[in-house]
């Protein structure tokens, strides 16, 4: 779906609406902090209710996986999957702390066992399953129980037949795992090629920031590629580039605006309007086939005749046992 030489169109729907177009900056009592882009203002209550976008300015700022899945899906509706696997440390890492201090450091922080939260949820009636990365634990870096919890997700979407939901926010790989972390690229790609073939739709939201090896891998891949305004969507950032070339980028460079005139995002999607925005498009991907030797219409949503099947044998080819103790172990 290429967009070069189009117009940019960013958050097409409901954007005019949900616009707030006060353009100075509001000074009220605040309880909850200041925009860094606006130097708005704003309350706790207020930057929850509007899904933590700036309402002067449309600022999105980070938001935790659990925040994510009350976001997308019906407050309290979703079932996480496999909370309990953590991190191995096989290298012994140490940099300026040991790398067992650092996970145990980042559990406490942000209360996640990982740096992503997978969960069967529904999406405006529509059921799925979701992969939610968090930047907040440990710059939602991707090491083996990532990779794990990923590649579980697609065999369990796939099993199931739900389309699955990735939600990216990562600096890459995570370095204190060495090439263990590198593996899961290809790990989380064959998991979703396995989901391709099976005709299961993948929707892939990128949030700020999306890079590095998680960029190279998954996040790249979906069906539907949805971006948030002012994303940073790019493999190196652009301060490693510039440094390494010593050339001045765009301004813009891999922001989400960007990436969507040159190709590599579909829509820009204001958060406050992602959920019905993949609302809509599961329900378009989900109608049924239709058999027009059969009276009537099969009951419910119906991704692919026999995918499942064929993915689950596919997987049991590629990954015997699909458990393989590369996670915590
Ligand atoms: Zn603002």
């Amino acid at each position: 779906m290429s967009r070069v030489g189009r117009n940019i169109h960013v958050s097409v729907d409901r954007l005019r609406q949900l616009a707030h177009r006060d353009a100075r900056p509001r000074k009220i009592k605040a309880d909850a902090g200041t925009c860094p882009k606006c130097d708005s203002h704003y309350s706790a209550d207020e930057m929850s209710r509007n899904l933590r976008v700036c309402p002067a300015c449309g600022h999105h700022f980070a938001v935790t996986a659990r925040e994510r899945l009350e976001q997308l899906g019906e407050p309290g509706g979703y079932v996480e999957l496999w909370p309990e696997l953590r991190a191995a440390d096989p290298l012994q890492f140490t940099d300026l702390k040991p790398y067992a201090e650092r996970i145990a450091d980042a559990e406490k922080s942000t209360g996640m066992g990982e740096a992503i939260v997978c969960a069967e949820l529904e999406v405006r009636h529509v059921p799925a399953v979701a992969a939610i990365m968090d930047f907040s634990f440990m710059g939602g870096s991707m090491g083996a129980v990532v990779g794990e919890k990923f590649a579980r997700a697609c065999d369990h979407a796939a099993q199931k037949g739900l389309p699955l939901i990735v939600l990216s926010s990562s600096g890459g790989a995570r370095m204190q795992e060495g090439t263990l972390a590198l593996m899961q690229m290809a790990k989380t790609v064959i998991a979703l090629d396995a989901l391709a073939e099976a005709r299961v739709p993948v929707v892939v939201v990128l949030a700020h920031p999306t890079t590095g090896g998680v960029w190279a891998s998954f996040a790249s891949l979906g069906d539907v590629t949805y971006a948030e305004p002012g994303a940073l969507i790019a493999f190196s950032g652009p301060r490693v580039i510039e440094e390494t070339t010593r050339e001045v980028l765009p301004s813009d460079f891999g922001r989400a605006e960007r990436q969507l005139a040159n190709g590599q995002v579909d829509a820009v999607v204001d958060r406050r309007e992602l959920a019905q925005r993949i609302g809509r498009i599961l329900h378009i991907l989900s109608r049924p086939d239709v058999d027009p030797t059969a009276g009537t219409a099969p009951a419910g949503l119906q991704w692919a005749q026999g995918g499942a099947q064929k993915v689950k044998s596919m997987m049991d080819r590629i990954r015997p046992g699909s458990t393989d103790g590369e996670d915590a172990g």
